[in-house]
């Protein structure tokens, strides 16, 4: 399948849930990623309309980056070791995965332009996700003040491994939930509006619960690994 017809297919789904939950088109952003798959098939993503890529590997993006450039915005979106932080820092336009202390320490002592963060957070409670506990979260958010580099524009979650939906909709759910609770306490430095959760398996129920950015790998650009 070609990029163009996976995103046709993907463009009619999201239509359809936003339709049947009231959500607006342009409210959902998709992000392409592009960890997968080669540099050619990113270009071809890019050709047919995407603006977002993601990659979750320091090495994967800076490769497709230098190819590239920066007429995209750039995401990453997997977990990011301090130390490769200096790598990426002024090539980025959002990182998803903003889940410690010692990292927006390293971000902000790097970067050189303000840098989109989202937090990501543990929502199912799972014990091997990564990501700040809810509980945590406020007193996160609180200590970001200090690092004038970083804004706090959303929430980044990953749902359960699951079939089950239920499980996957109140994780979606949770996510939104404090992203609210902290949307509305008006901190400055954390406008907090958005919402990226939703990946190939489950970005309709991700959309239902609010979502604003969708991450699609598989379904989007497929998987030549
Ligand atoms: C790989 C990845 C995705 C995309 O996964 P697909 O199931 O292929 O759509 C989304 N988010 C993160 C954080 C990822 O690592």
């Amino acid at each position: 399948m070609t990029v163009r017809q996976n995103l046709e297919e993907i463009n009619k789904r999201i239509s359809e849930v936003c339709v049947r939950s009231g959500r607006i088109v342009e409210n959902i952003s998709i992000i392409a990623v592009t960890k997968y798959v080669s540099i050619e098939r990113t270009k071809e993503a890019i050709e047919v309309g995407i603006t977002n890529i993601g990659e979750n590997r320091d090495e994967g993006f800076l490769k497709k980056w230098e190819e590239i450039g920066s007429s995209p915005k750039w995401h990453f979106i997997g977990s990011l070791q301090s130390r490769k932080v200096k790598n990426i820092i002024d090539k980025v336009d959002f990182i998803h995965s903003l889940d410690r202390v010692s990292l927006a320490e390293e971000i902000d002592k790097r970067a050189t332009k303000k840098i989109k963060c989202f937090i990501q957070v543990n929502a199912s409670g799972e014990q091997s996700k990564h990501g700040i506990e809810p509980e945590q979260l406020f007193e996160f958010i609180e200590q970001m003040k200090n690092f004038s580099s970083i804004e706090i524009v959303g929430l980044m979650t990953m749902a359960p491994f699951t079939e089950d939906e239920n499980v996957i909709r109140e994780c979606f759910r949770k996510l939104k939930q404090l992203r609210d609770d902290i949307h509305s306490h008006g901190f400055p430095h954390a406008p907090c509006t958005e919402l990226s959760m939703g990946m190939s398996n489950d970005f309709e129920i991700a959309i239902e619960e609010g979502a604003t950015f969708i991450r699609l790998g598989t379904s989007l650009v497929g998987n030549e690994r």
